[in-house]
C-alpha cells in the first residue's frame, strides 16, 4: 500500500482518537466521525446507521444528508442496500447505487443526488452493530483501499460502542450491556436457576484502538506472537500425544505460525490501529467468517483461531483469566462450551449453566445432569452480551434465558420457581411411599447416577435403588484411563451410599457421542451406528474385563448387578456373560470373595433385540430399555441432532406399540423389564410407559417426585384403555388422548 493512504488513514485514525478522548456526548462524538471520515475520504456523505433492535437500523448521524431525517429514517435488517449490509455482515461497494439490486430510495435523507454507495458492516467479535456509509455524486465504484480505510473507521466505531462511547445525552445509543436480553436456546439440563453471571473466560477490555507508532506496536505484536508460540509449543509438549487435546494444540500451533495472519495485523497497525486492535480486527474476521460456515471441521478451526486471539490478546493487555472479581452469589456458568472436568471443578457450586454450544449428549451436559444444574445449550451470542455479575435466569425446561430481566420477567420467573417449590415440598411428603397406582399397579422408580456426588439424591428423592449407574463418567472425566484399584474402591463407595439398595452398574459406554480423551479417535463415518459400548468391550476386552474385576471387588460379598449396554443380538451378551464368568472364576481362584448373588443382564437399545430369540429372553436376567438410544434407532433419527430430534413423539403409535411388545416377549420368558432413558422421567411418558406393561422405571432424581405423583392419582388401567382406543381409532400420536383422559379426570394439563 502506498506510504501516502497508510499516512491519511493512520490521520485520520488519530483524530478519531482525539474525539473519543474529548469530552462528549454520545451524539457530538458521532456527528464529529462521520465528519472526519467524509472529510477524509473525500465524499460528499458520510452516514452511521445503528440497530434500534434487532431487526431495525435507525440513521443515527449524518454527514451530508439531511440532517432532519436523523433518527427518524429506519429501515429493516435486508431493506435496502443498508439493510443488505447488515443482514450479510458484508460490504456493498456499488459505482451506481440506484441500480444495484435491493436499493430502495429514502426521500426524507435526500440522497436521491448521490450515485456512489459504499457500507460496510459495523460489528465487534461477530455480534451486528449497524452499518458505516459514505455515498458521493461521482459515479465510481471505491478502491481496495479506500474499504480497507472504512471498515478500519467500523471497527474503531464498533469498539468504541462497546466502551459506551456514544451514549449521553441526546444519545444515539443507550448503554450496552444495561439492556434485557432474551436467549432462545435448547435445553441440555431441566430446572430452573436464577443468579448471577459467572464467565469462564472473562472478555479482555482493549482500551487503545489507535496508535501514531506502528513501529513500536509492530515490535510488540511481534514479541507476543512469540511468546504465544512458545506457550503453544510449551502445551504441546505436555499434552498426551494422540488425544483430542494434541489435534486442538497442533492448529494453535499452525495459525500461530501463519505468516498471512501475522502479516494482516502488521498491515493494520501500519494503518494506525494498535496491537490489540489488531488482534481484535482479525478476531472479528474469524468470527463473522464462523456464522456462515456450515462445514463442522472448518467451524471448529475458526474457534481454534478465537481462541488463539485470545490468548494472544491476554499476552498483549497483560489480562490474565483471573480478572480479581469474586465469583458472585449463585453463580450462573456463562461459557461458549467446557470440558467435562472443569465443570466438576466448578462442582455443585453453580446454580446454572448456559453454553453458546454443546450438545445434549456432549460431556458436559451429561455432567451437568449428574450434578442436577439446570443448563441451557445453544445460546448464541450470550458470551457478548453477558457481565460478570449481570443478573440472569436460566429456563432449563424450555431452553431459554433472560439476561438482566426486567420487572415483570423476574416475578413470571419467581411464580414459576414458587411453584416448582411448592411441587417439590408435595413430592417431600410422598419420599417414603411406595408408588402405587389409583388402581393398586406397584411401579417402582429408581434413579439414574454417574458420580458419586449423584448418591445423596437416593436418600433425597425417595428412589427404590439405582437402575442405571452410567461408569462411563469415571473414564469421561480423566485424562488418563483409571485404574482397577481406582475403580473398585469408587464402586465399593458408591454400593456403600446405596445401603443394600440394588445398583445397577452399567459397563462402559462410550464411542458414537462419548470419546474418550485417551483413546485414539475412531475416524467412523457414522460413529452412533459404529464401534461403540459392547462392541469395543468385546472386540478390545481389557477393559472391559478390569471393570468386571473391579465391580466383583467393589461387592466385598455383596449382590452384584451388571449390565452390559447396546447388545443388539443374543452372541454379544452370551460373549460378554462369559467374560463375567471367567473373572467371577478368576477371582475366586485368587482368593477374593465372590458377591453373594450376580445378576447380568442387557441394555436394550436397538430394535435388533426386541426380536432375538426366546432364549436370550429365557437366558438373560433383566432387561432395561434405553428409550434414548432405541428411538433414535426405531426412527431413523439422531438423537444429537437438533433438526430431526424432536420429531417423533415417544407416544408415537408405532413405537409404543413397539415397546408393547417387549412387555409381551419379556412376561412370556419371566424377564424382568425395566426402561431407564430420558423418557421414563417425563410425567406423561412414564404414565403410559407403566400403563403399557413397564413396571420399573429409572430416570434422574428431580424426576421421582413428579413421576410419582401422577402414578399414584391416575388409573392405569383406564390410561391404557384410552391408549388402545385412540389406537383403533387410528391415532398417530397417542399424545392426546391420554392429555384428554387427564383432563376429563380433573388435571390441569396444558
Ligand atoms: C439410553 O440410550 O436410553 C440410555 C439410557 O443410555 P445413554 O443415554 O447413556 O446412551
Ligand atoms: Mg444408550
Amino acid at each position: 500500500m502506498a506510504d501516502g493512504l497508510e499516512s491519511e488513514s493512520r490521520k485520520l485514525l488519530g483524530r478519531l482518537r482525539d474525539t473519543m478522548a474529548e469530552q462528549a456526548a454520545g451524539q457530538e462524538r458521532l456527528d464529529k466521525i462521520t465528519h472526519l471520515t467524509a472529510d477524509s475520504m473525500g465524499t460528499e456523505v458520510c452516514s452511521i446507521y445503528l440497530f434500534r433492535d434487532s431487526e431495525t437500523l435507525e440513521l443515527c448521524a449524518t454527514q451530508g444528508l439531511k440532517a432532519e431525517s436523523v433518527h427518524q429514517t429506519r429501515m429493516k435488517l435486508g431493506e435496502g442496500l443498508v439493510g443488505r449490509v447488515a443482514r450479510t455482515g458484508k460490504t456493498v461497494n456499488a459505482a451506481d447505487a440506484p441500480s444495484a439490486p435491493g436499493f430502495r430510495y429514502m426521500p426524507e435523507t435526500g440522497e436521491e443526488i448521490y450515485s456512489s454507495f459504499l457500507g460496510v458492516p459495523i460489528q465487534r467479535l461477530g455480534e451486528k452493530l449497524g452499518v458505516l456509509v459514505v455515498q458521493s455524486k461521482q459515479a465510481r465504484e471505491f478502491t481496495a483501499d479506500e474499504v480497507y480505510a472504512l471498515e478500519v473507521v467500523a471497527m474503531i466505531l464498533a469498539e468504541m460502542t462497546e466502551l459506551g462511547a456514544f451514549v449521553g445525552e441526546g444519545a444515539a445509543l443507550t448503554r450496552r450491556h444495561t439492556q434485557p436480553v432474551m436467549f432462545r436456546g435448547a435445553t441440555g439440563q431441566e430446572g430452573t436457576a436464577m443468579g448471577h453471571v459467572w464467565l469462564h473466560e472473562p472478555r479482555v477490555v482493549v482500551t487503545n484502538l489507535v496508535t501514531d507508532d506502528p513501529e513500536t506496536e509492530r515490535e510488540r505484536l511481534r514479541k507476543a506472537v512469540d511468546d504465544l508460540r512458545v506457550s503453544v509449543d510449551q502445551m504441546l509438549e505436555g499434552a498426551d500425544s494422540g488425544g483430542e487435546e494434541v489435534q486442538v494444540l497442533e492448529a494453535y500451533r499452525m495459525f500461530a505460525n501463519s505468516k498471512g495472519w501475522l502479516k494482516r495485523m502488521e498491515t493494520d497497525i501500519d494503518r494506525g490501529l494498535s496491537a490489540e486492535a489488531a488482534v481484535e480486527k482479525e478476531q472479528s474476521t474469524a468470527r463473522a467468517r464462523m456464522s456462515q460456515v456450515s462445514d463442522a471441521y472448518l467451524r471448529e478451526r475458526l474457534h481454534d483461531l478465537d481462541d488463539l486471539s485470545n490468548r494472544l490478546l491476554r499476552i498483549l493487555t497483560g489480562q490474565g483469566r483471573e480478572t480479581g472479581s469474586e465469583m458472585p452469589e449463585d453463580p450462573i456458568l456463562i461459557a461458549r462450551n467446557i470440558g467435562p472436568g472443569e465443570l466438576l471443578e466448578y462442582g455443585r457450586s453453580l446454580k446454572g449453566i448456559v453454553l453458546e454450544e454443546g450438545s445434549v449428549g456432549s460431556h458436559a451436559a451429561i455432567v451437568a445432569r449428574a450434578l442436577a444444574i439446570p443448563l441451557v445449550i445453544h445460546a448464541a451470542r450470550v458470551t457478548n452480551e453477558a457481565l460478570n455479575g449481570d443478573h440472569i435466569m436460566v429456563d432449563g425446561d424450555q431452553g431459554i434465558v433472560h439476561l438482566r430481566p426486567d420487572d415483570t420477567v423476574v416475578a413470571a420467573f419467581r411464580d414459576k420457581i414458587a411453584m416448582q417449590a411448592q411441587a417439590q415440598e408435595r413430592y417431600g411428603s410422598i419420599r417414603e411411599t411406595k408408588c402405587v397406582s389409583a388402581d393398586g399397579c406397584r411401579v417402582e422408580l429408581h434413579m439414574n447416577a454417574g458420580l458419586m456426588a449423584d448418591l445423596p439424591s437416593l436418600v433425597n428423592s425417595g428412589a427404590e435403588g439405582v437402575g442405571l449407574f452410567r461408569t462411563e463418567l469415571q473414564f469421561l472425566i480423566r485424562n488418563q484411563m483409571p485404574r482397577r484399584t481406582e475403580l473398585a474402591q469408587l464402586y465399593a463407595r458408591v454400593m456403600d451410599a446405596a445401603q443394600g439398595k440394588r445398583v445397577v452398574f452399567r459397563t462402559l459406554d462410550i464411542g458414537s457421542d462419548k470419546v474418550l480423551p485417551y483413546m485414539k479417535p475412531q475416524d467412523e463415518p457414522n460413529p452412533a451406528l459404529g464401534w461403540r459400548a459392547i462392541r469395543v468391550g468385546l472386540d478390545k476386552p481389557g477393559v472391559l474385563r478390569m471393570q468386571l474385576q473391579a465391580l466383583i471387588r467393589a461387592a466385598q460379598g455383596r449382590p452384584l448387578t451388571v449390565m452390559f449396554p447396546f447388545v443388539a443380538q443374543y452372541s454379544e451378551f452370551a460373549d460378554a456373560r462369559a467374560e463375567m464368568d471367567k473373572a467371577l472364576a478368576r477371582e475366586e481362584r485368587l482368593g477374593h470373595p465372590i458377591p453373594s448373588a450376580v445378576e447380568v443382564g442387557a441394555m436394550l437399545e436397538t430394535p435388533s433385540l426386541a426380536f432375538a430369540s426366546s432364549k436370550f429372553f429365557e437366558e438373560v436376567q433383566f432387561l432395561s430399555i434405553g428409550g434414548n438410544d432405541l428411538k433414535q434407532f426405531f426412527f431413523a433419527a439422531d438423537r444429537e441432532n437438533e433438526l430431526v430430534r424432536r420429531r417423533y413423539d415417544t407416544l408415537n403409535a408405532s413405537f409404543l406399540t413397539f415397546l408393547e411388545s417387549i412387555v409381551t416377549r419379556c412376561r412370556e420368558s419371566g424377564t424382568r423389564l425395566s426402561f431407564c432413558g430420558e423418557d421414563a422421567g417425563r410425567p406423561i411418558e412414564a404414565l403410559c410407559l407403566a400403563a403399557i406393561g413397564i413396571h420399573t422405571l429409572s430416570m434422574r432424581p428431580a424426576s421421582i417426585g413428579p413421576v410419582k405423583s401422577i402414578l399414584m392419582r391416575t388409573n392405569l388401567a383406564e390410561v391404557k384403555a384410552a391408549l388402545d382406543a385412540a389406537r383403533n381409532r387410528g391415532d398417530q400420536n397417542l399424545r392426546g388422548a391420554v392429555m384428554d383422559y387427564l383432563r376429563e379426570n380433573g388435571w390441569a394439563v396444558a
